[in-house]
């Protein structure tokens, strides 16, 4: 084994083409593929010089940056593994992943570096701010490494899960995990070098880490790479690009400015959407103004992507499509599968899920099956033709008077009123039910009232999937992956009944 799997893989195209452009920003000249994976290099040899080994971590909380997408590549080329951290996680957050993880290096950010060098332990410490600068940067020279040798299994990154129950749990990535997943949508989604790619996510997800960045770097496409998600600058960046690969907020925002035009998207041939359920509504409105279909797929930090809508053939709004080529996919209910079309748990298999929760075993055991099958925790079904639905997290479902309700039928029902944008559907403490079904509902028109909403639940729904309760809300909490945070609204509401 001579071989650093991930990093070859990932630049072989750059190695044989580097003059192309792999990433444009705003206000700045494009940098070609050639840059980004030299000064990869030569980080890499900063790392090393700082006392990094194969198989250490390195944790990583700074802006989006290219460098810091280059940070990326040169752990990976060092052998070490790749630790990502929200930029908004506070120091206490920060400690808790710094001792879990006990990272060799810890690159942040200039302003936090009084607070985390304490929280750090013996790990090397180094600065790095948006615009590329500080003390990582600094200590680059023109030395750079051979790419340290590691296998198909070894580990590339850990990320953490966002950790909505409990404590938040490292998802250990193999190099293979990334690699088998960016190759196979590259193909799904038929990535080209003529590809021009809008990048306007946060890349300590792994949304924008590894399925938008990995892809660009396998097929050779070039990023449009913009700071974070901004309506003007993706419009901007439109007229030149080929695809997006967005939130369903970022789809939502977009829909709220007058200069979407099918004009504006004439060069553009995919817009992917995940992370985070699409309303049907936004896919319809997107269709009516852009002639484009989203094209909507389904995944998690440890399975990378599951399932996708097809390229060619119908891309059903409401469905995150079939299972990947090489991924298998089923749904099961107290171990057994279900019948066709009935809900259950998704479970997974392939080269894309992780190897396991670090220094979890148990939680590892508790989820990831002996036989590979990994048990997200999502609840789903799968259509007559193949088509896979998720109904809602497991933990969403609501179990009231033991009867179960699955929050999504609910909400699409209501999210189809007149006068509704959209709705979260919840379980509360109750003294009778054990929870009772509520629905909060964000108005689009200020007219809506609860009894509208109640009167059609009423007439469509089986007495005991109707909400108790219903609140207007002028918008549902979110987090930067667009995701509803209904826990959030559970803590704020939990006295409703009691
Ligand atoms: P994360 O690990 O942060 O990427 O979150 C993964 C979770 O996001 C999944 O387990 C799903 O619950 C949810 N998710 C991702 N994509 C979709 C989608 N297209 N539709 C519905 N839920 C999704």
């Amino acid at each position: 084994m001579s071989d650093n799997y991930l990093f070859s893989r990932l630049t072989a195209f750059g190695a044989s083409t580097p003059n192309k452009a792999f990433a444009t920003q705003p206000d700045t000249d494009a940098q070609s593929f050639g840059t980004t994976l030299n000064n990869a290099l030569r980080l890499a040899a900063v790392l090393q010089n700082a006392g990094l080994k194969p198989g250490d971590r390195v944790a990583v909380q700074v802006e989006k940056s290219l460098t810091a997408i280059e940070l990326y590549l040169a752990t990976v080329a060092a052998g070490g593994i790749f630790l990502p951290l929200n930029t908004a996680y506070t120091a206490s957050e920060l400690s808790y992943f710094l001792t879990d993880a006990a990272p060799a290096i810890v690159v942040c950010d200039p302003a936090r570096e009084a607070e985390i060098v304490p929280l750090a332990n013996a790990a090397h410490v180094f600065t790095l701010d948006k615009n590329g600068q500080g003390s990582l940067t600094a200590a680059l020279t023109e030395a750079v490494i051979t790419p340290v040798a590691r296998s198909a299994d070894d580990l590339a990154a850990i990320l953490y899960t966002s950790g909505t129950t409990g404590r938040s749990k490292g998802a250990m990535l193999s190099h293979d995990n990334l690699y088998s997943n960016a190759a196979a949508l590259k193909e799904h989604w038929r990535f080209t070098s003529e590809d021009v790619l809008i990048h306007a996510l946060p890349i300590f997800h792994t949304h924008g880490l590894f399925v938008a960045t990995n892809i660009a770097l396998v097929s050779g496409a070039t990023l449009h790479f913009l700071k974070s998600f901004s309506p003007d600058q993706i419009i901007a960046a439109l007229p030149t690009a080929t695809s997006l690969m967005g939130v369903p907020t970022f789809y939502t925002r977009l829909l709220q400015d007058a200069r979407l035009t099918p004009q504006l998207c004439a060069t553009m041939r995919l817009f992917v959407s995940g992370s985070a359920p699409m309303l049907v509504d936004t896919h319809e409105q997107w269709q009516a103004r852009t002639g484009h279909t989203i094209l909507e797929r389904y995944g998690m930090t440890e399975t990378n992507m599951n399932t996708s809508n097809p390229y060619d053939g119908a891309r059903r709004p409401g469905t995150v499509g079939m299972p990947l080529p090489g991924v298998e996919l089923r749904i099961m209910d107290n171990a057994q599968d279900v019948a066709q079309g009935d809900i259950g748990t998704i479970e997974v298999r392939g080269p894309n899920v992780f190897k396991g929760y670090w220094q979890m075993p148990e939680k590892t055991a508790e989820e990831l099956r002996p036989d590979g099958w990994f048990i997200t925790g999502d609840l789903g079904q799968i259509d007559a033709d193949g088509y896979v639905s998720i109904v809602g997290r497991g933990k969403d479902l609501i179990i009231t008077g033991g009867f179960n309700v699955y929050p999504k039928e609910l909400e699409s029902l209501i999210d189809d009123i007149d006068g509704v944008l959209e709705s979260a559907v919840i379980g509360l403490p109750h003294p009778d039910f054990g929870e009772a079904v509520v629905a909060v509902v964000v108005p689009s028109n200020p007219a809506l009232t609860a009894e509208a909403v109640k009167a059609v639940a009423t007439e469509k729904l089986a007495k005991f999937k109707q909400p108790k309760q219903i609140l207007l809300l002028p918008e549902l909490p979110r987090n930067t992956m667009g995701k509803v945070q209904k826990k959030a609204l559970r803590d704020t509401y939990a006295n409703l009944f009691t």
